[in-house]
Formats: structure tokens, C-alpha cells, sequence
């Protein structure tokens, strides 16, 4: 079976890191990419894990290498999609990027087989209800990731399938129909 590159995206609060943990943790043949960054590690995140934590000048390399799939600032740091990495494991395994929209839709330039997945909340007023639950967020924070909302939901018409996550495992079903290639177009 060929192994899929695939690109998760939604807003924030959707569920995006509940499935893809969930189904990585059922799957062997599934892992997803650790994306490097220049930013220092917070307290409890590991090289290779979390992110693989590079300098600047050791980001500027593999960018010079055209070592990433896709890279974007953020806050003053960078961070990439390792190319090298998908690459290596995509000949024995399938590979889920979470990524934002413009990040995917960059991967999908240069990986056109890249199937784009976007997850959307069954209402905006559950979103808001997620985000409150999830407790990581100020009132401000959620606030701004809502805001985002119409822009990211506006993208939707550019992915190859749109999952409503209303039950959770329905929408973790979904997912891995489209790896197993039931839904492959
Ligand atoms: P994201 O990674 O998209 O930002 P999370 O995976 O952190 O979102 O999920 C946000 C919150 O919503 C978490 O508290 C999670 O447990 C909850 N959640 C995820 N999917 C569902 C669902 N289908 N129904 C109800 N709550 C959900
Ligand atoms: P954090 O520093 O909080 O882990 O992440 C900051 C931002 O960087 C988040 O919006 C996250 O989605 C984004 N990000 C993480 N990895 C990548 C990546 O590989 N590529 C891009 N374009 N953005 C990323």
C-alpha cells in the first residue's frame, strides 16, 4: 500500500490534536511530523519530540538545503516541515502535518499528492464552548483564535475533504478512512 501524506488543519479548539493523538496511538503505520524551530524549548519538551530545536544558523542551513517542505515566522521564530523526515518515513508510513491553512496549502504546492483534511466545529458556539473547556487559553487568547475563525472555515473549498467533528469518534473514523484510501480520490 502506498503510504499518504496527509495535512490536518482547522481552527483552534476544534479537535485537530485529540484526533490525530487518538489515531496515532491506535496505529503503527501512522506517525506525524515533528516540525523544527528556532524558539527555545519550554520546560518539559524534547528535541525530537515536541520539535526538533535547532539554532539560527542551523535553520538557515537546512532552508539554504531546501531541507522544508514549507517554513513561516512566528513570534520572531521559525519554524519548518522537515522535508528529509517525511521523506525517510513516508516509505514506510503514512505522515499527518498539523499545520494552519497557508502552511498546508504551501505543502500541497510541492507535494500535490498531499491530502489536505480540514476539521471544522459542528457550530461556532461549541468551538467557543471547546476552547473555554480546554482552560489553556485567556479570555483575550479565545477572543483572537475566534476571530481567525471565518478566515480558516473560508479556506475550505481549496482542501480535498472537510470533517465535521461532532462525535469524535465518528471524525477519528473519517480520518482513517481516507488513510486506508476508502475515500482516496
Ligand atoms: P485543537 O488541537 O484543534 O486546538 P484540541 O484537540 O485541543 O483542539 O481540542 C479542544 C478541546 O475540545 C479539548 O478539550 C478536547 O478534549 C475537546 N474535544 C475534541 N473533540 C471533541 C468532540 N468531538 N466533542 C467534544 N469535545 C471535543
Ligand atoms: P508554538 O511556539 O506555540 O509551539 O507554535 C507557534 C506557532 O507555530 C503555532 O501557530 C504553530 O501552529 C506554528 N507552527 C508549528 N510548527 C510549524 C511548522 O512546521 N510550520 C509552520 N508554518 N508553522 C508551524
Amino acid at each position: 500500500m502506498k503510504h499518504l501524506l496527509m495535512a490536518v488543519s482547522g481552527p483552534s479548539g476544534v479537535g485537530k490534536g485529540t484526533i490525530v493523538k487518538t489515531l496515532i496511538g491506535r496505529r503503527a503505520d501512522v506517525v506525524e511530523s515533528v516540525s523544527c524551530t528556532t524558539r527555545a524549548p519550554r520546560s518539559g519538551e524534547t528535541h525530537g519530540k515536541e520539535y526538533f530545536f535547532l539554532t539560527k544558523e542551523e535553520f538557515t542551513t537546512r532552508l539554504e538545503n531546501d531541507d522544508f517542505l514549507e517554513y513561516d515566522e512566528h513570534f520572531g521564530n521559525y519554524y519548518g516541515t522537515p522535508k528529509s523526515f517525511v521523506e525517510e518515513t513516508l516509505k514506510t508510513k503514512s505522515v499527518i502535518l498539523e499545520i494552519d491553512v497557508v502552511g498546508a496549502l504551501r505543502v500541497k504546492e510541492k507535494f500535490p499528492e498531499t491530502a489536505l483534511v480540514m476539521i471544522v466545529p459542528p457550530s461556532v458556539e461549541e468551538l467557543e464552548n471547546r476552547l473555554k473547556g480546554r482552560g489553556s487559553e485567556t479570555e483575550a487568547e479565545i477572543e483572537n483564535r475566534l476571530a481567525r475563525l471565518s478566515f480558516e472555515l473560508a479556506q475550505q473549498d481549496k482542501y480535498d475533504y472537510v470533517i465535521v467533528n461532532d462525535d469524535l469518534e465518528r471524525a477519528i473514523g473519517e480520518v482513517e478512512a481516507i488513510l486506508d484510501g476508502a475515500y482516496r480520490k
